[in-house]
């Protein structure tokens, strides 16, 4: 028998995850257990229970099948993942891996492009609590190195970057981290497990917002954290010390999601290419920020490591002023004005990652200084010609008002 390709082991993975005939009972679906008293049969099956393994009764806070379905089927999606621990949003999550590693005194290093709520979490709560962050060019390898010291914990990796979507080398980059005994973090939202399996690559954990992609659907706040075996206990019990505990009803929603995951990822990313390819060809644009796009920056390195993409990217207007973008963006009809992305309905927010930037320069070496603002675009499940026109549209109205 041929070896299935792994997007094929994938579709059969998504569709299997984490339904165990004991969480299901006789339906396909966990059902939604609300519960904070779990009931015992008699004093000694309460003794047995204080042991509380993963996937055992306990006590609310510890959840119950729901929950513990979709914990299940997001390490089975995850290779190299000893377990996952769920957050009721993904800046969670990020708060939660951050606390599992770090301790006062240890110096933390964030990529430059990393979503701005990682950055304010480290420049506030962290440094209260005496952890020092230095922040790096993800484009600079050769560079890197030499930023360790012997306080230097943990990295935050983020590829593609917020906004920005610089691809970095994460397989050279997690190496050296671990050389020097820190551990890896990545920020996963973009590309997910399905097209990034970021502890194969060399992280220790992945972090993912699943209020985007995995929810899919606009409704839902929340976040994951997959592990190794070395950090998996930590992350669970700092998360467990911090009560963090996702409702039963938001895992069915997001356990719903996930089922549909690949195939909204693989439409999206298909027309969000299409898109991408009509903007660049377009003069008011300098510069299309989508690595899956042949020829954009990152392209290489994301055919390299990644084995998928999805709807989010960003472009860079020629020399247009902050009316023109309002302007465009006041045009469009089949995009939101909104926050977040990863759902079924296109969105579009404005992109000025000038102000966000500690050791990189915006706009980057090499580039018109003139053209620095942007939007960021989701592009979700409508169709993509139509979703062309409505750019035309903006572009038209951008122009009409210079
Ligand atoms: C949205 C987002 C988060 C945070 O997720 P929330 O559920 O909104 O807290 C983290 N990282 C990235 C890259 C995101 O886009």
């Amino acid at each position: 028998m041929s070896r299935k390709s792994d997007k094929a082991e994938q579709a059969t993975r998504l569709v299997l995850a984490g339904r165990r005939s004991e969480w299901t009972g006789a339906v396909v679906n966990p059902p939604v257990w609300r519960a904070s008293t779990h009931l015992y049969e008699d004093s000694a099956d309460l003794a047995r229970g204080r042991a509380n393994a993963d996937g055992e009764f306990y006590y609310g806070r510890r959840g119950a099948p729901t929950q513990w379905a979709l914990a299940e089927a997001l390490t089975e999606l995850e290779p190299g993942a000893a377990g996952t621990v769920l957050y009721p949003s993904g800046v969670a999550a990020i708060a939660g891996a951050f606390l599992s590693v770090l301790r006062a005194g240890d110096v933390l290093l964030i990529t430059d492009n990393a979503y701005h709520p990682s950055r304010a979490m480290a420049d506030g709560l962290l440094k209260r609590f005496g952890v020092e962050t230095r922040y790096f060019d993800p484009l600079d390898p050769e560079g890197f190195p030499a930023l360790f010291c012997n306080r230097t914990r943990a990295v935050l990796f983020e590829t593609p970057g917020s906004q920005t979507m610089e691809i970095c080398d994460i397989p050279a980059l997690a190496a050296i981290a671990r050389e020097r005994g820190a551990a890896s973090l990545i920020d996963n939202t973009w590309a997910s497990a399905l097209g990034f399996p970021a502890l194969e690559r060399g992280c220790d954990m992945s972090i993912m917002a699943l209020t985007k992609h995995v929810g899919g659907h606009s409704d839902l706040m929340m976040g994951s954290v997959s592990a190794t075996q070395d950090h998996y206990r930590k992350l669970r019990l700092t998360s467990q010390s911090l009560g963090q505990i996702v409702s039963p009803d938001d895992a069915a929603l997001a356990l719903r999601g996930l089922r549909t995951l690949g195939l909204r990822l693989e439409k999206e990313s298909a027309s969000a290419l299409k898109i991408a390819q009509w903007l660049s060809a377009r003069p008011e644009i300098a510069h299309v920020l989508c690595p899956m796009l042949p020829g954009a920056p990152g392209h290489d390195l994301w055919k390299r490591d990644f084995t998928g993409g999805c709807g989010l990217f960003s472009i860079i207007f020629k020399g247009r002023d902050e009316a023109a973008r309002a302007r465009f963006m006041d045009a469009l009809r089949l995009f939101g004005i909104g926050y977040s992305w990863g759902g079924f309905e296109s969105l579009v927010i404005p992109v000025d990652p000038a102000g966000l930037r500690s050791v990189t320069s915006w706009p980057p070496p090499g580039w018109d200084g003139n053209d620095r603002l942007g939007i960021r675009l989701s592009i979700g499940l409508e169709d993509p010609d139509d979703l062309i026109r409505d750019l035309e549209g903006g572009l038209q109205a951008m122009e009409q008002g210079r």
